[in-house]
């Protein structure tokens, strides 16, 4: 994928702050901070999204996040963590190489990251009980 930036960013082609490396994944600041922080995990491989991403990595990923928010968490002496990932451009997605956002945060850092909660009636709620089928 000679045409993705993060692939290249998490190959080493293109220099980055990298907070941890191993054979699977780069971890590296995010150059549009949410936060004092915000950092990536980027697979070395190149998979766009959740959905293509190999259960394997998929688990290393969420171990390798653990291991990020404590860490991070312990060193900037943040009071919280979000972990963000975002998969299609209807969730926001911009860059089309999977990451999970790191996003240490702190008391009234004021970084919008949320949602306007809405109301679950007992149509939706039966619809969407009929319609999700975990294989
Ligand atoms: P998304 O919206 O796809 O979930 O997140 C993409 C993130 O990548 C954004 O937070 C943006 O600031 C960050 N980003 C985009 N291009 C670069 C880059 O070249 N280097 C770094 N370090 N971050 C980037
Ligand atoms: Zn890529």
């Amino acid at each position: 994928m000679d045409d993705c930036i993060f692939c290249r960013i998490a190959n080493g082609e293109i220099p980055s702050a990298t907070l941890f490396e191993d054979d699977d994944f780069r971890v590296i600041l995010d150059l549009g901070p949410a936060t004092k922080g915000h950092a990536l995990i980027l697979p070395k491989q190149h998979y766009a999204n959740i959905y293509e991403l190999p259960e394997e990595l998929a688990s290393k990923a969420i171990l390798l996040a653990k291991k990020m928010a404590e860490a991070m968490s312990e060193g900037l002496e943040a009071d919280g963590f979000n972990i963000v990932q975002n998969n299609g451009e209807a969730a926001g997605q911009t860059v089309f190489h999977f990451h999970m956002h790191l996003i240490p945060r702190y008391e009234k850092d004021g970084a919008g990251i949320g949602w306007k909660p809405g109301k679950l009636t007992d149509e939706i709620k039966e619809e969407i009980l009929n319609k999700v089928k975990v294989k």
